[in-house]
């Protein structure tokens, strides 16, 4: 059976669009169960009807023509059960609809299999018989394998279906909607522009072209480059490889040929496709057609044609480079988006982010967030090479992302976005007032920063300080580790900006989801391995010149602060706290002028919760990063857009144990803040100053939202809250309750907007 799924699979993949991979699948699944009829109905989902798309057996006349609703029929019907329906006798059921148009009334034998993707019915595949018979179990289990592999297809081609329009006859197509999840808030309106890493063949965008007399000269001169590399190539394995191998050069030069592949790109150039998507084109074409050979040979030949393609890919970005200057109003879209594309960019220019990949606490949606930029992250089936140019709207208040919207559409997010200009003005009013309640508690609030970007949007947002400095971000931008002379001046930045404020300085937290480009960590499971101060305390001389660094810049300023990341045991912060000391006598030594800064524990890690006793008589203050611990304590990977819909912080489970670690640093006199995400939520906010959190640190775009409605709530009222929901036992019925309450005090203005991101 694998062999024949395998076989299917392949010719499928082969077939130009949807309708003939429709027709290929319903003629060879036929053939491989022997059954006499075989169709495939998707569900329209505008007019939510059943579409007859392709079939085998009944009449083609009736090949999308034949509709039904929603309920209707037992097509209906399987969609609706979300199962597989086997019956001997069709026509008995009383699900059982008769169209003429089909001629399926000679049929008895029936089984509908529902095509499911992400929890969505997308279709049925149905197979039919004359006999009164019951389709087999190693039928129905072939049929369901067969299903499942449709359900990707038709997902990805709806995906770019609704943007050429033309999956369901006579649907007029207009704006098509992507769901992703909301990174960064806000609303960014602009055209598609397209990065993607270097050679890396199948997300090179299609980009239409004017100038067909250059672009067929880049693309001669790319080809002669791979000849000229070929051809040094050869001389070389003439030593080093046996002679079978050589003939390998000879097979790639020939393809380079005009009556080959380079004659294909150049024919895609002259119809208006830049090189690169030519070739990205011409290349997978020729990569199926080896892949679904039947001998291991030929099929082995896809890798060299793969290989190929890649050389001449990247000898034109050597003429072109993807990341160059940004039109104005661009929304950067990508696979895999990652911070440095702000420090690549002009900032100006990018009015929203579209990312294939990443979920809300990803580095780049943080990043993103405390920039301000309204960011889609985990877009699947987000079609990257088609969206070049396209006009896009980024709903980055509930993760959508709309393409080609209509004239209605885009008025109407040009309205919202005028409303958050009158309430960010509002906003504005309480920039220099205390946070303070009404009742005359007193919040201190805090900025995360990472980028020099952030430090003047913190200052002008009345940030009593950074919370949370993530020194990563510097040494992510650049291409080695910076020096401790050029750490001392980047840090020096942040202490003179905001002094005499304290500014925490977090040591190096690499590994996870965040790389230097020159210190690779490849794991199986980065989240639970080489990461954060794992790292440092394996390379004390990484360690000990960045503390040296801080130490150093903090001379004359005083208001240096260091926080240990990923902490889950005392005996890591004493090794720390030893080579800290050890690096403090060092500049002392040095002549340096400072004072022993304060030092902190992040508290990250579900086992890092049971002890905070113990680490508050080792250290001066105790910070939650919400973020990871909620990834621990749920199991739930902060990147995954899978499992997105897991990762709570409401969670009553992460709720009980950060009121844990606030009640343990408080018996033990010890301040504590809370760093993650959760901090810059308004309703979480106020549950966290309840439990009795002093010091909330977060992206200066949300720092004058939870300050606004810090200042409406009084202490008292917010315990009656944090009451109030001890007594629930899931995040939805909390978060409902909290929206429900600030609602009734007239703040739901202020959080409105964030409904639908994934903190919830
Ligand atoms: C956290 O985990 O909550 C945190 C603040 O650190 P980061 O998001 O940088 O991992
Ligand atoms: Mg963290």
């Amino acid at each position: 059976m694998l062999e024949t799924l395998r076989r299917i699979v392949q010719e499928v993949n082969l077939a130009e669009d949807l309708s003939s991979a429709l027709s290929v699948m319903v003629l060879r699944i036929k053939e491989s169960m022997g059954t006499e009829v075989c169709s495939i109905y998707l569900l329209e989902p505008k007019s939510n009807q059943y579409y007859l798309m392709a079939t085998q057996g009944l009449n083609q006349s009736a090949v999308g023509e034949t509709r039904m609703g929603y309920s209707e029929g037992l097509v209906g019907h399987v969609g609706q059960r979300e199962e597989p329906i086997n019956l001997d006798d069709a026509a008995s059921h009383p699900k059982f609809l008769y169209l003429e148009e089909t001629g399926e009334e000679r049929f008895s034998a029936f089984l509908g299999v529902p095509i499911i993707h992400h929890r969505k019915t997308l279709g049925v595949l149905v197979v039919q018989q004359r006999d009164r018979r019951r389709f087999d179990q190693n039928e129905e289990a072939f049929l369901v394998t067969m299903s499942a592999q449709l359900a990707a297809l038709v997902a990805h081609a709806e995906a770019t279906g609704t943007i050429d329009g033309n999956l369901f006859e006579g649907v007029e197509s207009e704006s098509a909607r992507f769901d992703g999840i909301s990174g960064a808030t806000g609303i960014g309106i602009g055209k598609a522009y397209v990065v993607y890493p270097p050679t890396d063949l199948k997300s090179v965008p299609d980009r239409a072209i004017t100038d067909i007399k250059k672009e067929l000269r880049t693309l001669n001169g790319a080809i002669k480059s791979v000849r000229l590399d070929m051809a040094r190539l050869k001389v070389k394995a003439k030593v080093q490889l046996p002679k079978e191998e050589q003939g390998l050069f000879e097979v790639y030069e020939r393809m380079l040929d005009d009556n080959a592949l380079a004659g294909e790109v150049r024919e895609k150039v002259s119809e208006g496709n830049w090189a690169q998507g030519a070739l990205r084109d011409v290349v997978q074409t020729h990569i199926r057609a080896f892949e679904a050979m039947d001998d291991p040979y030929l099929r082995a030949r896809a890798s060299d044609v793969k290989d190929l393609g890649l050389r001449v890919l990247s000898f034109l970005q050597e003429a072109k480079s993807s990341i160059n200057k940004i039109p104005p109003n661009a929304i950067v879209v990508g696979e895999d988006i990652t911070p440095t594309v702000f420090v690549d960019m002009d900032r100006e220019n990018i009015a929203g982010i579209v990312s294939s990949h990443g979920s809300s606490n990803s580095h780049m949606s943080i990043v993103a967030r405390s920039l301000g930029i309204p960011t889609v992250v985990g877009v699947a089936e987000f079609p990257l090479s088609r969206m070049e140019g396209r006009d896009l709207v980024v709903d980055g208040y509930r993760g959508e992302v709309i393409v080609s919207p209509s004239d209605a559409i885009c008025k109407h997010y040009k309205s919202v976005m005028e409303d958050e200009r009158e309430l960010s003005k509002e906003l504005d009013e309480v920039a220099e007032l205390p946070s303070e309640t009404p009742d005359g508690h007193c919040m201190t609030l805090h900025v995360n920063t990472g980028l020099m970007a952030d430090v003047t949007l913190s200052l002008e947002r009345g940030a009593e300080g950074v919370g949370l400095y993530r020194t990563e971000i510097p040494f992510m931008v650049r291409d080695r580790f910076p020096s401790e002379m050029e750490q001392m001046e980047i840090y020096r930045q942040q202490l003179e900006a905001f002094h005499p404020k304290p500014v925490t300085m977090r040591t190096l937290d690499v590994g996870g989801d965040k790389a230097l480009p020159y210190f690779p960590i490849t794991e199986e499971n980065p989240f639970l391995g080489w990461r954060g101060i794992r790292v440092t305390l394996d390379h004390p001389e990484i360690f000990l010149q960045q503390v040296r660094a801080m130490l150093w810049s903090s001379e004359s300023l005083d208001n240096l602060k260091i926080m240990l990341p990923m902490i889950s045991s005392i005996t890591e912060v004493e090794d720390a706290m030893h080579l800290i000391h050890r690096a403090f006598l060092e500049v002392l030594e040095e002549g340096a002028h400072i004072e022993m800064p304060q030092i902190g524990v992040m508290i990250e890690v579900p086992a890092a919760v049971y002890q905070v006793r113990e680490f508050c008589q080792q250290v001066d203050f105790i910070s939650v990063g919400s973020n990871d611990l909620t990834q621990y304590l749920l199991a739930v990977d902060r990147n995954n857009r899978r499992v997105a819909n897991l990762y709570q912080s409401y969670h009553p489970s992460v709720l009980r144990a950060l009121q844990e670690i606030v009640t343990q640093a408080k018996a033990a006199d010890t301040p504590v803040s809370i760093c993650g995400e959760m901090a810059g939520d308004p309703r979480s906010a106020l549950l966290l100053m309840a439990m009795g959190y002093d010091t909330l640190s977060m992206s200066a775009s949300s720092l004058l939202r939870v300050k606004w409605v810090l200042r409406k709530i009084s202490y008292s009222r917010s315990k009656e809250m944090l009451d109030e929901i001890w007594q629930m036992d899931n995040a939805a019925v909390i978060l409902s309750h909290l929206d429900y309450v600030l609602e009734k005090e007239g703040l739901g203005g202020f959080i409105r907007p964030m409904h639908g991101s994934v903190h919830s």
